[in-house]
């Protein structure tokens, strides 16, 4: 059956991507069967509103990061405020500026339960900010020396073929594959 705006207008989409729907309504888009086939499309329009670009939202990864459809320079990540990290197979947060919390003192400005804080003899926090708006992208706790964590490589060729029934124009196997590495090559290149 084909059924678009039949059960969940734009309008409650746009409510739930603010985190305004009522609790009931979210419950009943949840059992909504079937679900409006073309949801996802109607989710990116709204998304595409939201941003002060144009490059086609292929899909959201973080509250501001978009994996985006570049013309000539494929897909690439892209901050809402319009900051560009390039290649979506490297991880972006090598674009980032970073600030590292590596005493108790440091950690102790962010986390104020004392026993909530890590070990600092173990670990380090870094915070991952946007270059362009300064928003925080992203944490993360981890050994000091450990790469950056990769947080997300989406098989988006797949999840448009198979899921939406829609391939991407530009398919190919070797969008899916983790080119992070590269990245530090060329700064080694540039030294
Ligand atoms: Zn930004």
């Amino acid at each position: 059956m084909h059924s678009s705006d039949n059960g969940f207008s734009k309008e409650h989409f746009r409510l739930l991507i603010d985190g305004k729907l009522p609790w009931e309504e979210v419950k009943k888009a949840i059992r909504l069967s079937p679900k409006d086939a073309d949801r996802f499309k109607k989710y990116l329009e709204i998304l595409q509103e939201k941003v002060p670009w144009e490059d086609p939202i292929l899909l959201r990864i973080s509250d501001h990061l978009y994996i985006v459809a570049k013309p000539g320079k494929g897909r690439i990540v892209k901050c809402d405020c319009g900051q560009e990290f390039g290649d979506y197979r490297i991880n972006w947060k090598l674009g980032c500026r970073v600030y590292v919390r590596r005493t108790d003192e440091e950690i102790a400005e962010v986390i104020t339960i004392p026993e909530a804080r890590h070990n600092m003899d173990l670990v380090e926090m870094r915070e991952f900010y946007c270059p362009g708006c300064y928003a925080l992208l992203g944490v993360e706790v981890v050994p000091p020396g450990y790469p950056p964590i990769f947080e997300m490589l989406p098989d988006l060729d797949t999840f448009y073929r198979e899921w939406l029934g829609n391939p991407l124009p530009d398919e190919d196997p070797a969008w899916f594959q983790d080119r992070t590495l590269e990245r530090p090559a060329e700064w080694i290149k540039e030294a």
